[in-house]
């Protein structure tokens, strides 16, 4: 299937099946904002959790935390958002549509030859180092780029925008004053980085995890969930002694790349990137890109920061933020090399590595499947129990099963339509196994177990199903 099919037939699939909706759909949608619906939520979660216990659970030495989405304005002066988290943007002047430079050129580049594209995009990580803004415009212009909507080459100068949403705080206008919606959950772990180290008596090296959502006023949001306004972030901060982040980099750099792995994708499936183009609070970092059905595109960021965030706001706030380090007798700000992952981007990760559509056609008998091949500890629903009948207490031993695994994992009953086309449905959804009921198990006590990606089906007994799933889903 051609990739940008693939996406379209995940987009749509999506829908269908209650995984994700655009959001205020009924009002015509707003662009770059998206609803998780009863699966895409499940899915979500699931993979929220297995984040947050490889890092918390599986790590004594990291802990986390739910900060808050509004902050004191200050702390984004400190971080150097308000001056800094900008894009370079262009208009053209006839379609008044705004682009963002790199998106515009990495678009070009995939049109050209491989060589030539990979020398434009060389060329403009250089001039984005630079910070070089009129040496992009001639560049856009050197390969006469045009607006996909007007089809002219009438370019505006290149311009920085700041990405951040603001609002007011206040019951009245005049007491109002103005507050940003966080750009990345980072910040909510600097500021509590003593609050965490003093409570917990934490030890550097230590880690402190956070899930949330982020916001930003992307300009060109495209791409599905890949790229959205309002977008949920799993990010880790590792404190550790100066001059130690460098191996803690390489350290996090393989352990990520272990846990995406461990998700049953395969390593070429994968590639690092590392930035030339260094973030203004970094010494070292690089991207996991995943293959999208778009190409290779981030899902992660590795970044060594430095001491830049501690150290900016220990001194906006003039608050002492070092850390007394008992071995060396010594206060240090300590340095951070965080990994940050966003969620959206790794459903989306998922999806399309689980979506296949197979055709199951025999002779003249035609047959297809979408199947969503999910890792099982992810399926948003890990079990259906399927009565062959309504009726000869059928629904109630499945009842009974259900009430038995329901404690331990989702579990999902239906009794409309034929066996086959309730098996399609689940295999639509992602469900990785379905126990068919019938007048066999009355007498014997055994169902049929069928596994949604081999589709083959085994007789065994109802007794042991829990213990069976169990161990399929359990993530460590
Ligand atoms: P990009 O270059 O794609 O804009 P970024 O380098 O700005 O991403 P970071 O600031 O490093 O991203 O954020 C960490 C992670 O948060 C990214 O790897 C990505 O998975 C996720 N993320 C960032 N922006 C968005 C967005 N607009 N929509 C969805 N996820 C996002």
């Amino acid at each position: 299937m051609a990739n940008d099919n693939k996406l379209q037939s995940i987009i749509g699939h999506c829908k269908e099946y209650g995984f994700i909706f655009q959001s205020s759909e009924i009002y015509d949608g707003l662009s770059a904002v998206y609803d998780y619906g009863q699966y895409g939520s499940e899915l979500k979660k699931n993979i929220r959790d297995y984040w947050w216990r490889s890092m918390t659970q599986m790590h004594d030495n990291i802990v986390g935390i739910d900060a808050a989405i509004f902050m004191h304005p200050t702390t984004w002066k400190a971080s150097g958002h308000v001056d800094n988290f900008s894009d370079p943007m262009i208009d053209n002047k006839d379609s008044k549509k705004r682009y963002r430079v790199d998106h515009l050129l990495e678009a070009h580049a995939e049109t050209l030859p491989e060589a030539e594209g990979k020398a434009l995009l060389e060329k403009m990580d250089q001039l984005l180092a630079a910070e070089d803004f009129t040496g992009l415009k001639a560049l856009i212009e050197e390969n006469k780029i045009k607006c996909a909507v007007s089809d002219t080459c009438n370019w505006t100068e290149v311009r920085q925008f700041n990405l951040m949403f603001s609002t007011q705080v206040g019951s009245v206008a005049e007491e109002a004053s103005e507050i940003y919606l966080r750009p990345e959950t980072a910040q909510g772990i600097f500021v509590n980085f003593l609050n965490v180290q003093k409570t917990g008596r934490m030890k550097i090296p230590f880690g402190i995890a956070q899930t949330g959502k982020a916001f930003r006023n992307e300009i060109v949001a495209r791409g599905f969930i890949f790229r959205m306004r309002e977008f949920e972030q799993m990010e880790m901060q590792f404190f550790v002694r100066p001059g130690t982040q460098k191996e803690w980099y390489e350290y996090w750099k393989e352990a990520r790349m272990k846990w995406h792995l461990s998700l049953g994708i395969a390593p070429e499936r994968y590639r690092f990137h590392d930035h030339v183009k260094l973030a203004h609070y970094a010494d070292a970092a690089c991207d996991i890109e995943f293959d999208f059905p778009m190409g290779f595109k981030e899902v992660e960021g590795i970044h060594s920061r430095t001491d830049f965030d501690l150290k900016n706001h220990q001194q906006f706030s003039g608050k002492k933020l070092t850390y007394f380090d008992t071995e060396l007798n010594q206060h240090y700000i300590p340095y951070v090399v965080e990994t940050s992952i966003g969620l959206d981007r790794t459903v989306m990760m998922i999806l399309s590595e689980a979506y296949e559509e197979q055709d199951l056609s025999e002779g003249d008998k035609q047959d297809s499947r979408v199947v969503l091949k999910f890792p099982p500890m992810l399926a948003p629903i890990k079990l259906a129990v399927l009565p062959l009948t309504k009726k000869d207490g059928l629904p109630e031993l499945a009842r009974e099963l259900i009430n038995e695994c329901k404690p331990h994992f989702k579990c999902f009953y239906e009794e409309k339509d034929s066996i086959g086309k309730r098996y399609r449905r689940q295999d639509a959804i992602g469900t990785p196994f379905c126990v068919t009921i019938d007048h066999q198990t009355k007498e014997d006590g055994t169902v049929t177990i069928r596994h949604r990606d081999s589709m083959q089906q085994e007789r065994v007994p109802m007794a042991g199903i829990k213990q069976l799933i169990l161990e399929k889903i359990q993530a460590f």
